[in-house]
């Protein structure tokens, strides 16, 4: 009897040594540029951006389950490339002890931010390329450095009226021809609000909005780490936060408006074919930035609509798993490459290209300089429940619907634009059907099996850690 008791003693007392092991910090760092004029890309051609419409942050969130750390950002950038990523997780770990590989850096997607990636006709700022890492992992520090016990939850909401597909089929006719001279293309990326021809949506929308909560163990909101496919709402002067930083601003005001340090993220989800404009109505007219607080209110509104409901728990088991595929690159052939120096050299005396024609001939000249091969990383990370993947591509939304459906954990999301950047990443099919995402330039070159290559190894990343 005397030994039952006591070993019911042990047990109790290491479920509850086990109920309080999780620790969590989270700090959002300001990476708002301090020179101006500064290049911002996302566009075809470059833009200067003058000066801050409002903040850039990298927003850190750092879970320790007494074995295993786990930092996740969300940066305000429109892609954040491999080796800018590396660097920032190799200080974050001499500052931290955090391994690399159980570090997910991801870029929002805002398209007003300083240039770190090259893509088009806009060139990395050498300053910031700097600048940025050293933050980024000083933001890991601090996250690190305010762990407190805390409690982790999941929710999952639905808005359905921010996203629309913006590939559209249209009728053969009305389709231009491609960059590269073909008129192969059944889709249409972006074609006009009710344009002639529109057939229907080329891919479905993921209308979630998931929510990772963390709260400290007496219930205080530390963070809301929250996951929408959606590209980006555009309209702020850069440089701009995009909605992601409005978001963040919104949901504290809603579910923890007397808290100090309360940190909102939103993530960017499978949206490389996802935006905010429904081709099949009239257009719709903004003021410069309202278009950006709308979304941002409704997509926190329902976030905090959804957020009582959490159940938060404090003993979850933390874990990552991340492997680097190999994968082919879509390279120009020879007889590409003498049409694009032809295209150039009529377009020699152009400062900046504006043709279509010639911005693409000057990607393939570029991209023939690449190795037939490139890594890509793919990650899996576990909190309890809740698996999170992070692929380093524009991620269409079917693959990371087809994400969820199999994965082995109760709660799954991807975030995008993660740990390096390797361009969209459309299905074999999606690349059938041809149109912007699948032209080829540094912003889509991956082989056209890559998603497969990638769902194969996100699917075994996932058992792993499901464990
Ligand atoms: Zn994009």
């Amino acid at each position: 009897m005397t030994r039952f008791v006591c070993l019911t003693f042990v047990l109790a007392a290491s479920a509850a040594a086990h109920a309080d092991a999780l620790k969590a910090g989270a700090f959002a760092m300001d990476v708002t540029p301090t020179k101006f004029p500064i290049s911002v890309n996302g566009n075809m051609a470059d833009v200067q951006a003058k000066g801050a419409n409002d903040p850039l942050h990298a927003r850190c969130l750092v879970l320790d389950d007494g074995k295993t750390k786990l930092a996740i950002v969300v940066v305000d950038s429109c892609m954040v490339p491999r080796d800018l990523v590396e660097e920032a997780k190799t200080q974050a770990n001499k500052l931290t002890g955090i391994p690399a590989d159980h570090m997910l850096i991801s870029a929002t997607h805002t398209h007003s931010a300083p240039t770190v990636t090259g893509v088009f006709q806009s060139e990395p700022d050498a300053d910031y390329v700097k600048y940025l890492p050293a933050k980024i992992a000083e933001g890991i520090k601090t996250a690190n450095d305010r762990r407190v016990a805390a409690h982790v939850g999941f929710g999952r909401v639905k808005d359905e009226t921010q996203v629309y597909n913006r590939r559209w089929k249209r009728e053969h006719a009305f389709i231009p021809p491609d960059p590269f001279g073909n008129t192969t293309d059944k889709v249409q990326m972006n074609p006009g609000n009710q344009a002639k021809g529109l057939i229907e949506p080329a891919g479905p929308v993921d209308p979630d909005v998931s929510m990772v909560s963390v709260q400290t163990a007496d219930g205080r909101p530390l963070c809301l780490l929250a996951n929408y496919s959606l590209h980006y709402v555009g309209g702020n002067a850069p440089v701009s936060a995009d909605y992601f930083g409005a978001f963040a601003d919104r949901v504290k005001q809603l579910v923890a408006p007397d808290s100090k340090d309360f940190v909102g993220i939103m993530s960017n989800g499978t949206s490389g074919d996802v935006n905010n404009i429904n081709f099949g109505a009239p257009a719709i007219k903004y003021e410069p930035g309202e278009r950006i607080k709308v979304v941002a209110d409704h997509v926190a509104k329902k976030a905090a609509e959804g957020y009582p409901a959490i159940e938060h728990k404090g003993d979850v088991t933390l874990a990552a798993a991340v492997k680097d595929l190999q994968l082919a690159v879509r390279k120009p052939s020879e007889k590409d490459l003498a049409r694009a120096r032809t295209i150039l050299d009529e377009n020699k005396d152009k400062k900046v290209l504006t043709e279509r024609a010639a911005i693409y001939a000057r990607e393939s000249m570029l991209l023939a300089k690449y190795p037939d091969t490139v890594p890509a990383k793919v990650q899996a990370l576990r909190i309890g429940d809740i698996g999170i993947v992070a692929i380093p591509c524009e991620v269409f939304t079917e693959i990371g619907l087809e994400i969820k459906k199999t994965s082995p954990l109760a709660h799954t999301f991807t975030i995008e634009l993660a740990n390096g950047y390797n361009g969209y990443l459309p299905t074999p099919a999606q690349h059938a059907l041809g149109g912007y995402e699948t032209w080829r330039a540094r912003s889509s070159y991956l082989e056209v099996d890559a998603s497969t290559k990638v769902l194969a190894t996100v699917k075994e990343l996932l058992a792993g850690v499901a464990k």
